[in-house]
């Protein structure tokens, strides 16, 4: 047989160009000018002396790897101090840390769902909470988005005893809240239990960045569960599991994301435990964030955000990824979020806010976005499509 088993990758690529969806990956400049409105440090620690010392100071006790699993050599002192550190602040009991917030998201939905149970997630739940419900091997229902009612009937038409409802707090894409307050009205008249993924509530929602768990007055309950990435606000890598003991030990016998993933390396730990204390000292830096995000949103001259994401609603995938072009060629990093992430036809540019963000960038920012987003809304036809690439 002479048949290339992977020609189909070519007829997918070319289709993907066609429709303005090919992604390509832009490698990033160690010392860029360019103004950062694409990442998620939010609070602007990544560089921070402090962080980045916690980080070397780590390498330097114990290593650059944490050398294996979490139950065998994979756990330091500093692992376990951190994971204390970061429940006291969310306002639970215990904290499990992960390699990452998607290894996070995975263990705990799957060591505490599976056959003959039920997951309901929002149709809006990130694709780690997504990819969770699939692994589980529960009965999986989708609720519409932030729609309390509808998780209640779920929940309360179920056959099965156990049941779990995954939402974020924070929505990745379009940056708006959970009904948190009502789903665990709900989740708690059912007898169910809530995974409330604070990726983005940490750092920038709640008392002093406590998240959005703890700012609706949620914090502590036994029914309630927080998972959180330490690479955003906490300007490291990895992930963690925050709740009761009892659901720690749990994870700790048979989460399989953690027992058969290497442990957090010291480097992170290091650097989201000095992050985390620097955010201690300054609890205005999540208010802050919302401070800049409420100006780039009225630049951009869309509705007021209640997080660090600023969502610009564009229409067309080509319409958005030219716009993203624009923006870079201008020396303003943007995200551009396309199908699949995003529902066809509501392609966009996703701007991230960040604490640090000084006003002459912000004069910068008016000035590019300005230009930019009247040109992409007027749809001129006549405009030269950008070569360089988006995501
Ligand atoms: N949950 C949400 C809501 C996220 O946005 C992300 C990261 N994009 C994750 C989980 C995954 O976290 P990590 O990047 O630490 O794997």
């Amino acid at each position: 047989m002479n048949i290339d088993p992977l020609g189909w990758l070519d007829e997918r690529a070319t289709a993907r160009v066609s429709a303005g969806l090919r992604r390509e990956l832009r490698a990033r400049e160690a010392r860029s000018a360019a103004i950062d409105l694409a990442s998620n440090d939010y609070l602007g620690l990544s560089r921070h002396p402090e962080v980045v010392a916690a980080a070397v100071d780590a390498v330097r006790t114990w290593g650059t790897g944490s050398t294996g699993s979490r139950l065998v050599t994979g756990t330091t002192t500093a692992h376990e101090e951190f994971e204390a550190e970061l429940a006291e602040f969310v306002g639970a009991e215990a904290g499990l840390v992960f390699a990452t917030g998607y290894a996070a998201n995975l263990g705990v939905v799957t060591a505490l769902a599976g056959r003959g149970s039920l997951v309901v997630s929002d149709a809006g739940s990130h694709a780690s909470l997504v990819d969770a419900c699939r692994l589980s091997r529960a009965r999986v229902e989708i609720a519409p988005h932030c729609d309390a009612e509808a998780v209640d009937r779920l929940l309360a038409e179920r056959t099965e005893e156990r049941a779990l409802m995954l939402t974020d707090s924070v929505f990745s894409a379009d940056g708006d809240l959970a009904p948190l307050t009502e789903l665990h009205q709900v989740v708690r008249a059912n007898g169910a239990v809530l995974i409330v993924d604070e990726a983005h509530g940490i750092g920038v929602r709640g008392d002093g960045g406590r998240g959005l768990v703890q700012e609706v007055g949620l914090a502590g309950l036994p029914d309630l569960i927080i998972t959180a990435t330490l690479s955003k606000a906490l300007a490291a890598q990895g992930g963690a599991v925050l709740s009761s003991e009892r659901v720690r030990a749990h994870l700790i016998d048979s989460a399989r994301t953690f027992i058969f993933d290497t442990g957090l390396a010291p480097a992170a730990v290091g650097a989201a435990r000095a992050a985390l204390g620097l955010l201690r000292r300054d609890p205005e830096m999540g208010g802050r964030v919302l401070t800049r995000a409420a100006q780039i949103a009225r630049i951009a001259g869309v509705p007021q955000p209640d997080s660090a994401v600023v969502s610009v609603v564009l229409g067309k995938a080509q319409v958005a990824y030219d716009a993203a072009c624009a923006c870079r060629e201008r020396g303003l990093n943007v995200g551009c979020f396309r199908p699949p992430s995003v529902p066809e036809g509501t392609s966009r540019l996703r701007l991230t806010a960040r604490a640090d963000l000084t006003d002459a960038e912000m004069d910068s920012i008016a000035t590019v976005l300005g230009e930019v987003l009247a040109q992409a809304r007027a749809g001129d036809p006549q405009r030269e499509p950008l070569a360089t690439g988006a995501s």
